[in-house]
């Protein structure tokens, strides 16, 4: 079974783990366009930042937004996450089906509720600039996935992206040197709430990528996922258009291609033994419980 309308396929998973080269795949895609990271559109606008220029300056996010009857000024796309996904694990120990959940949860999106309708809106206003039928939401965050849950303008599919916790720190600390505690302890909070909200969502609603089966067979996994969403195998290009629009993202990264992926493993080689420890001793169990030897 796949969704046949219009939908929003929504990549969650930690920062570097393959949210760019997924969205980078589904880009390729006639039937499908992307907007990046969508619940920081908040925060670039208020920043003035934007893809080379401030976004209420960008003439497609200018036209989405106008499409969506909202004034840059209004837009909400930002949640307060900690404590919503604190009670989001709590409601979803309690329920057991997705519907339930998101009755539970329901009650405390109070504010999250105008985040869902302006999500849902400029979503929905994007896939319909670009006559696309999919559109690509790599926000990455479990809450942000679970306020989109909870507009009712588009389906909504999940794709959880999860990779060795290992691989994960130490690609975050060579970035931008963050602790190793923080980076492990930020690994297990969100593979956690991922495992938690691909339950309540179930194989319908989500999909479940390993980073390292993407690089490996990148046309196969893709593919699964573009079942889900209910677009052809045969839609995918070459090579993605040229202007990039989409809001954060990994900086210099120029669009993927399924012929260029590549699985960065230097973690294997350059990784601290000290460092391993650390990760170990917070994220080691994890790590093992999701195949990671
Ligand atoms: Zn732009």
């Amino acid at each position: 079974m796949s969704i046949s309308g219009d939908s929003v396929l929504c990549i969650v998973g930690d920062s570097r783990s393959g949210s760019s080269v997924l969205q980078g795949l589904f880009e390729l895609h006639r039937d499908a366009t992307v907007v990046g990271e969508l619940r920081r559109l908040e925060l670039f606008i208020a920043e003035a930042r934007g893809c080379g220029q401030p976004v209420p300056d960008c003439d497609q996010w200018g036209d989405i937004m106008s499409r969506a009857n909202l004034r840059p000024k209004d837009v909400r796309t930002r949640a307060p996450q900690t404590r919503l996904l604190k009670r989001f694990e709590e409601a979803v120990a309690f329920s057991g089906t997705a519907m339930r959940a998101s009755r539970l949860t329901s009650p405390f999106l109070y504010r999250g509720r105008t985040v869902a309708n302006h999500s849902g809106r400029l979503l929905s206003a994007a896939a319909a600039r670009a006559s696309a039928r999919v559109v690509v939401d790599s926000s990455k965050d479990p809450g942000h996935a679970v306020y989109l849950l909870h507009q009712k303008k588009l389906p909504v599919h999940v794709a959880f992206l999860c990779r060795d916790g290992r691989g994960t720190v130490w690609s975050k600390i060579s970035r931008t040197g963050i602790s190793p505690e923080l980076a492990a302890r930020h690994w297990v909070w969100t593979t956690r709430s991922m495992l938690a909200l691909s339950r309540a969502l179930g194989p319908q609603r989500s999909s479940w990528i390993r980073y390292e089966e993407l690089c490996a067979d990148p046309h196969t996994v893709v593919r699964r996922v573009a079942d889900r969403v209910g677009l052809a195998h045969d839609g995918f290009g070459e090579a993605a258009h040229a202007a990039r629009h989409d809001i954060g993202g990994s900086p210099g990264f120029a669009g993927a291609t399924f012929g260029t992926v590549r699985e960065d493993m230097r973690w294997r080689e350059e990784m601290p033994r000290a460092m391993r420890a650390t990760f170990d001793a917070i994220g080691g169990d994890l790590n093992r419980r999701l195949d990671y030897a």
